[in-house]
């Protein structure tokens, strides 16, 4: 038991190296993922810009032959007007005829504005594309602080996680299921003694209980304040050590 406190605690010297590399991790991944969702809002309000500036310029290269087409139409529209057989259907005709004078009109309504229009979007699009290229420059920068970060992190990581392996392989499963168990409420599981305190909630601890501890190796005790467990300062370990010796 006493090698399994041993193990239990570079375990925790490991883990704590572990976490510290995540911290340093911090809100970058979070900080990519929210500017990428940015860039990409951005992206489309340019595009729903753009394809209205196309939309114009397609009316304007059209509206000649629709002007056109309207106006055949109507004529044919009015020839036939003067062969029907009744009211009701001199009434449509009239209609269909009053239908296409209000679409050329939207037309001539819709051309007369269309330079305003087009002066507009331009210049719509161009603030869009300074905000874009802005959010484009900003999410550069952090993929690249977070690659940066992330290769030199992913090497120590893997040190620590093949050293980790090897403990875990060692220890005892009810004692490594415990440590995990306490590990969802204190990321340091397991704490050493340190001037007759619990270093993890600094409580004290009975020095008879510490005396106790070091004669009964093969018992786990945890501190009765904050439920991490404990091991007396000599089981301490340095996590220099602890890495040579079992990579
Ligand atoms: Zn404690």
């Amino acid at each position: 038991m006493e090698q399994q406190i041993q193990l239990l605690a570079k375990l925790a010297a490991i883990d704590a190296q572990l976490d510290e590399l995540h911290d340093e991790l911090g809100d970058l991944p979070i900080e990519v993922k929210k500017l990428e969702s940015l860039v990409k809002d951005r992206l489309a309000d340019a595009a729903v810009t753009k394809q209205s500036l196309e939309d114009l310029d397609h009316l304007r290269g059209t509206a000649h032959v629709t002007a056109q087409e309207s106006i055949d139409k109507e004529q044919r529209l009015a020839k036939q007007q003067f062969q029907v057989k009744n009211n009701r259907e001199f009434d449509a005709i009239t209609k269909e005829i009053e239908h296409l004078k209000q679409e050329r009109a939207s037309l001539d309504e819709r051309l007369r504005t269309a330079g305003v229009r087009e002066e507009n979007l331009r210049q719509t699009l161009a603030q869009q594309e300074t905000v874009l290229e802005d959010a484009q420059e900003k999410l550069a920068t952090k993929q690249q602080e977070l690659a940066d970060l992330s290769g030199d992190h992913n090497d120590e990581m893997r040190k620590f996680l093949d050293v980790r392996l090897k403990l875990i392989a060692a220890l005892d499963d009810t004692i490594e299921i415990e440590y995990e168990r306490i590990r969802k409420f204190h990321s340091n599981a397991a704490v050493a003694i340190r001037r007759n305190s619990c270093s993890g909630c600094y409580s004290a601890i009975p020095s008879q209980r510490i005396m106790e501890m070091k004669y009964q190796r093969d018992k786990m005790y945890t501190c009765e304040n904050c439920g991490r467990i404990l091991f007396t300062d000599d089981v301490d370990v340095e996590i220099d050590a602890v890495m040579e010796e079992h990579s």
